[in-house]
């Protein structure tokens, strides 16, 4: 029964009564009900919203205010589940019904006033915490993904090089990411992607070394950008090289049967005339069975041991007999052997050179005499190799198995600068060679 009823209920039988009474009645009705609207006021009133003790605002009822804090702690629970405020919100009752606030003003001020925690799980690596996610269950899919990630081989065993854990830990709800950014962030990948513009004169080498990764890298993050069609202000994408937080050691033994192909042997004979040659032992090419262990690091090839081989068919070299008198070589070395890829677009991607086919461990000729202006690793190159010949003119040798010259050095036609392998995003032993004129990757074809 709502006030007004009850009270004109009650008139009605004060009517019946006696006057003094009657009298008497009435005063008492006006104070039941004065006060009675005076409390359903404050009952339905203004509601001061404290955190910690602190008035934040006012809010035309608690009502209002519970529903601003339930649904700020809804959003923080969809995020993460068991999310908790780190402070204490109260309601107090108000008299004062100046400076009500909105309820999105309300939301506001207290999403700056609370600070959620969540009991997370953290993935640790080497004893620091690195990485928050919302449960144990999403940690491990995320580490499980990452070892996919840099799985090379479906015979490879995949492990962390750190010491990986996954420890329940209370964190920041801010501070719980999602698998997605937990993977990249273990990965050590940027989270924005930097653009370099391009300015009159920059060759593709330039610009590399601008961004401090490889012209073949620069090339695979910017499909359909053609250097030689490069435009003064162009934009493109630069992504550095990740440092990651997890490293993926993949290791394998391999069984593989390859080729033995010996040196050509040439002797000098004074009774040719110039520029002639005479083959006195025709080459045969032999078959080997090979057991390597191989590393990868991060899906790179790191390292490739030979734990044992096993001759099949012994191979022959070729012997030439050449005119002694001297000639002057118009074309460079040939630093490989057969040509298993052809330098242009390969799956939609730029191949910056050719990939030369030999045996793993065969030599490595420089194409012509120069200096050596680049020895060790290099990104996707693994080991790598760059000679400078003058006259704007480089040759890159990629994906050695060793190396042997280092900078600075001078090195002669033909001389043995390392060895084939397979190190860097390589998918057997091969020799990626480049040929590298004032920045651009040019057909090597053109100049051997
Ligand atoms: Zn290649």
């Amino acid at each position: 029964m709502r006030l007004q009823e009850k009270f004109a209920s009650m008139k009605a039988w004060l009517e019946k009564q006696p006057k003094t009474f009657k009298q008497g009645m009435s005063a008492f009705l006006v104070l039941v009900l004065v006060f009675g609207m005076i409390s359903a006021a404050r009952a339905n009133g203004a509601c001061a919203v404290e955190v910690d003790g602190q008035i934040v605002a006012v809010v035309k009822n608690k009502a209002v205010a519970e529903a601003v804090v339930n649904s700020l702690v809804k959003e923080q629970q969809d995020k993460v589940p068991n999310v908790k405020s780190l402070q204490k919100i109260t309601y107090k009752k108000t008299g004062s019904q100046t400076d009500l606030v909105s309820e999105e003003k309300l939301k506001q001020l207290l999403a700056q006033r609370l600070t959620f925690e969540a009991t997370a799980a953290g993935i640790e690596v080497n004893g620091s915490l690195k990485v928050a996610v919302k449960d144990k269950a999403t940690a491990e899919t995320v580490l499980e993904k990452l070892k996919q990630s840099f799985q090379v081989g479906s015979d490879f065993k995949v492990d962390f090089q750190e010491k990986v854990a996954v420890v329940e830990v209370p964190v920041k709800a801010e501070r719980v990411l999602s698998p997605e950014a937990a993977l990249s962030r273990l990965k050590g990948e940027s989270d924005t992607p930097r653009y370099y513009t391009v300015k009159e004169g920059d060759t593709l080498w330039d610009i590399a070394l601008a961004c401090k990764v490889s012209p073949d890298d620069l090339l695979a993050n910017n499909p359909g950008f053609e250097p030689e069609k490069m435009q003064i202000g162009q934009k493109i994408k630069m992504v550095g090289v990740p440092e990651p937080i997890i490293n993926v050691v993949a290791v394998a033994e391999k069984t593989v049967k390859e080729d033995i192909v010996l040196a050509q042997q040439v002797r000098k004979n004074s009774t040719l005339p110039f520029g002639r040659t005479k083959v006195i032992q025709k080459g045969e090419t032999g078959q080997k069975e090979v057991t390597y262990k191989i590393i990868a690091v991060n899906g790179l090839e790191t390292e490739r041991t030979i734990l044992s081989e096993k001759v099949l068919k012994e191979a022959k070299p070729q012997i030439i007999e050449r005119s002694a008198q001297t000639m002057v070589a118009s074309r460079g070395y040939r630093p490989g052997g057969a040509i298993l890829s052809p330098f242009g677009m390969r799956n939609g991607r730029m191949h910056t050179g050719i990939d030369l086919g030999r045996p793993y461990g065969s030599p490595v000729g420089a194409y012509n005499s120069g200096r050596v202006i680049r020895a060790g690793w290099y990104g996707g190159y693994g080991k790598c190799v760059d000679i400078s010949h003058g006259n704007g003119i480089v040759t890159r040798y990629a994906h050695l198995s060793t190396i042997n010259v280092s900078v600075g050095q001078s090195v002669e036609r033909g001389q043995n600068i390392g060895r084939i392998g397979s190190t860097g995003r390589s998918s057997g032993p091969h020799l990626h060679f480049e040929v590298i004129v004032n920045g651009v990757p040019r057909n090597p074809i053109g100049y051997i």
